[in-house]
């Protein structure tokens, strides 16, 4: 066979093995970076957790490039996330997902939720929303929800984004209709979960691209994944989510939410704890197997720091031995 052919076969045989394995309940995970440029030690874990996840139980693992989740996002970066996860050791099945090539499919979700009648036309700008809305809610501070509660100004308003542009003369969001305020679900690690909904949210932004809520669900679902596994910034998310796929008549998967690494000082990692980019670590003269004996040992797979592979850590993973705090990390550990 010629390589293009070797290629193209090799691809499809991927896929029908892929599909046979969702068919017959096997785990599929994914690994979904957004690609700001920079893996650090906080995402490395998650990624290095999600892996083991789902190798651990034979499973399928998809990488999908969240390239269009919001204004951290840079140009040219899904090469940089690409090199960083396969220098961590980690690998995945089939081909690479990037968020930017699936946009027909985003659209047709909020098409459909529209249609349904449980999406709506909004024109109400961010100062609006904030003006309109009481105190701002406790519950949607989180990563991943937006603000202050909505409170359903443009609900029942327009009959079309069309309507809505010709009658206002603005662009307008897609909002997701809620008639709940809290949803509750089993998180994988943490058990019995509740979730404040805090509102109609935006499943399309303005300029017609997909809000973050929406498209991880079209595409865990497209791709048949049955763990979602990332860090708990994204649990107040996950009754949105929830209530995406019910809408939208998908199968749900197990959502699994693990703490965050922060700075020694207990706060969310950040520039001021130091440069914790794999990069810099790289950099440094730090080999993988050294970042990710550390990362082991800051979840409780490992006692002491000893040069170990992701592949060697299959053998006895067990989520549970994860703290179940915000876990302490810094650049000075290993360097
Ligand atoms: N792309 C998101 C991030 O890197 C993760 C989304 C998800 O796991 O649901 O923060």
């Amino acid at each position: 066979l010629g390589s293009r052919h070797g290629r193209t076969w090799r691809r499809y045989v991927e896929r029908v093995l892929l599909l046979m394995g969702s068919a017959s309940g096997t785990i599929v995970g994914r690994l979904a970076p957004s690609p700001t440029g920079v893996l650090h030690l906080g995402n490395a874990r998650t990624f290095l957790l999600a892996w083991l996840s789902a190798r651990s139980r034979g499973g399928t693992v998809l990488l999908r490039i969240e390239d269009i989740d919001g204004p951290r996002i840079k140009a040219g970066a899904t090469a940089q996330t690409i090199e960083d996860l396969r220098w961590l050791g980690l690998d995945w099945d089939g081909e690479v997902f990037e968020q930017s090539s699936r946009r027909a499919l985003y659209r047709a979700a909020c098409q459909r939720l529209l249609d349904a009648g449980l999406a709506y036309p909004c024109v109400c700008s961010r100062k609006e929303v904030d003006e309109a809305a009481s105190a701002p809610h406790e519950g949607a501070q989180g990563v991943g929800l937006d603000g202050p509660v909505y409170p359903g100004t443009c609900r029942g308003r327009f009959a079309s984004l069309e309507d809505a542009k010709q009658q206002t003369g603005r662009d307008a969001s897609l909002r997701f209709l809620v008639d709940q305020d809290q949803l509750a679900f089993v998180d994988g690690f943490r058990g019995r979960e509740r979730g404040d909904i805090a509102g109609d949210f935006v499943v399309q932004k303005r300029d017609g691209e997909p809000a973050y809520q929406l498209a991880v669900v079209v595409d865990d679902a497209a791709q048949e994944v049955t763990e979602v596994f990332r860090a708990d910034d994204l649990l107040p998310s996950t009754p949105r989510q929830l209530l995406v796929y019910r809408a939208l008549g998908l199968s749900e998967p197990q959502f699994t939410h693990v703490p965050l690494v922060v700075g020694q000082d207990g706060l969310r990692l950040a520039k001021r704890h130091g440069d914790t980019s794999l990069r810099h670590f790289r950099d440094q003269g730090v080999r993988s197997e050294d970042l990710v004996s550390y990362l082991a040992v800051l979840s409780g797979l490992r006692d002491e720091l000893s040069p170990v592979t992701a592949r060697e850590l299959l053998d006895g993973f067990d989520l549970r031995k994860l703290p179940r705090v915000p876990v302490r990390g810094d650049d000075h550990a290993l360097i």
